[in-house]
């Protein structure tokens, strides 16, 4: 945290600090094309199957290219941490900071899940978000966020000294052990930052430190994605609740959440751009 001074400020600071920022990657090339179109498409969704995610706990689903999945609010509000993996290579998963450099703090319509290097491409769409009304409020905060990692057991243990094993982390794991027979530490390790659906985050003004309010999600709330490739997802019904009082613990009130799977005539789809893997040629300058 920048709040304690050591240095001894130049005489000429107020050169130095008077830039103005630019943005580090404008986005204006990945900008959805393919929006209209899935909002054509969603008018005719047929749902297949449903996942119900206990809270406290996690499941993992599967989607095929060309599907959409919503992960659904249900019974009260309840934050789910999401983690993406493309269904054939669990090496490529959803990389919530480069995601983050593109398109800022917290996700939305049109924002795509991009996948870690060397593919970086979009793994899903955000194709519709009941609670993109909330936008930014006063202090800065908004919901989705790709800014908080996710709860886990060791920052619980730093911080509290306590064990406590249904942190979002644990959760994930458990359930790609128990559903996808994957040993635990090779589970533990694919594991990756998150995106957190309706959690409702920010940094503080002074000191920019994470934050977390009530979420504003109710029941029947949803966020829409479109997968863009065959997907793995995994998604944990976080400890916190709707994260507005304390989350890697057994306190907060928790409730269940929905992920449905949803298909369309491919007739509606067909003027979609694809999403492919990056095709940098990977030399890194070595010849
Ligand atoms: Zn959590």
């Amino acid at each position: 945290m920048k709040i304690k001074k050591f240095s001894k400020k130049p005489s000429d600071f107020e050169i130095r600090i008077g830039a103005k920022p630019i943005v580090c990657y404008p986005n204006s090339n990945i900008e959805d094309k393919n929006l209209t179109i899935l909002h054509s498409a969603r008018q005719h969704l047929i749902k297949t199957r449903e996942v119900i995610i206990p809270p406290r706990d996690a499941k993992t689903f599967e989607v095929k290219s060309g599907e959409f999945f919503r992960i659904e609010s249900v019974e009260g509000p309840q934050v789910g941490d999401l983690n993406l993996f493309s269904l054939n290579n669990l090496d490529e998963k959803f990389y919530s900071g480069k995601t983050r450099a593109l398109y800022g703090t917290h996700l939305s319509v049109g924002d795509k899940m991009f996948s870690s290097f060397p593919y970086l491409r979009s793994l899903a769409t955000i194709s519709w978000d009941t609670l993109d009304w909330y936008d930014y409020d006063k202090d800065g905060g908004s919901v989705h966020d790709v800014i908080g990692t996710r709860c886990d057991p060791y920052t619980s243990k730093l911080l509290s000294n306590n064990d406590y094993h249904y942190c979002c982390h644990s959760n994930l794991t458990r359930a790609l052990v128990n559903e996808k027979n994957i040993k635990l530490d090779e589970a533990e390790k694919i594991v990756h930052d998150v995106l957190n659906v309706f959690m409702l985050t920010g940094f503080t003004n002074d000191t920019k430190q994470y934050f977390m309010k009530a979420s504003p999600v109710r029941p029947g709330d949803y966020l829409e994605f479109f997968a863009e490739t065959d997907l793995l997802g995994a998604l944990s019904a976080c400890p916190g609740g709707d994260c507005g009082s304390e989350h890697s613990s057994d306190v907060a009130k928790c409730y269940p959440l929905k992920v449905s799977i949803w298909q369309v005539d491919q007739k509606y789809l067909k003027n979609l751009t694809p999403s492919n893997v990056s095709d940098y040629n990977r030399n890194h300058g070595i010849s």
